[in-house]
């Protein structure tokens, strides 16, 4: 996969690359929470679908928040090379679909990736210019731990194996280009979507200024 997209979305007007906004944190801090909100708000960002080998939440919907596969399933894909990144969190094996995500650069449409900091480092690795990632942390340990409870979804061996694997995710918030606190929902994903609004309007993101300024002072 080229680096660059193939077709470009135009910002008021200006043609302009694809951007791929990853998102990382320690489980519970709110990522997910944060997607949700992006997704929803008409800010034409899409998200990619992982596969994951984890057991399904009951609010999980198979399709929609990831596509919940068997072990063998997922080593095949891996062995074809279907997947973009693949990491195991948790015990489990979660990965990128390439299709989807190489369709979306192709036709320019921006991405969201809710994937771990290993997940984060092969995009960066592999599609650099177009990555854009937030590390989200939680305002404190003690909170974290009661977001994973109050959200009543995993169960206590799972809770305490994520609160425990929660310092090593978080050590590597500095690999990211941005970071943020998640004290409150509502600040934290207008943060982040300013972050998506600053983002689309990059100049290194935007080829399509230079045909703009031209026309606009004359070449
Ligand atoms: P999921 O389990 O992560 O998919 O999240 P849900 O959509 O099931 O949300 C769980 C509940 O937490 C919902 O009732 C949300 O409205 C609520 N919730 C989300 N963010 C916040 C927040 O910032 N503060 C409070 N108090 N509740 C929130
Ligand atoms: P992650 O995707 O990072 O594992 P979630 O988005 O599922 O985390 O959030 C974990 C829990 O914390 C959920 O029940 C969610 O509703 C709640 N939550 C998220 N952000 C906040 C916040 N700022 N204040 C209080 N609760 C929050
Ligand atoms: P959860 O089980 O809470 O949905 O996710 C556990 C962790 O796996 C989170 O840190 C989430 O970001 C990460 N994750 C989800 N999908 C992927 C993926 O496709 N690749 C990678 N590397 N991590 C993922």
């Amino acid at each position: 996969m080229s680096d660059s997209s193939e077709t470009m979305i135009l910002e008021d007007g200006i043609a302009r690359r694809g951007l791929m906004l990853v998102l990382s944190s320690p489980s519970g801090a709110g990522k997910s929470s944060i997607a949700r909100n992006l997704l929803a708000d008409g800010s034409g960002i899409e998200l990619s679908v992982s596969v994951t080998t984890r057991a399904r939440r009951a609010s999980e919907i198979d399709g929609r928040h990831y596509h919940f596969i068997s072990e063998r399933q997922f080593l095949k894909m891996r062995e074809n090379d279907d997947l973009l990144e693949w990491a195991e969190v948790h015990g489990n094996f979660y990965g990128t679909p390439r299709e989807p995500v190489e369709q979306a650069m192709r036709e320019g449409r921006d991405m969201l990736f809710d994937i771990d900091w290993q997940g984060a480092e092969q995009l960066g690795g592999k599609m650099r210019s177009d990555v854009v990632s937030v590390f989200v942390l939680p305002p404190s340990m003690a909170e974290l731990k009661d977001r994973l409870h109050r959200r009543a979804e995993d169960d206590e061996t799972v809770i305490e194996k994520r609160l425990v694997n929660a310092a090593a995710e978080i050590e590597h918030w500095r690999d990211y280009d941005f970071v943020i606190v998640n004290h409150d929902l509502a600040k934290a994903y207008g943060e982040v979507r300013s972050i998506v609004v600053a983002e689309r309007l990059r100049r290194t993101r935007r080829p399509g200024m230079y045909d703009f300024v031209t026309t606009l002072i004359g070449s």
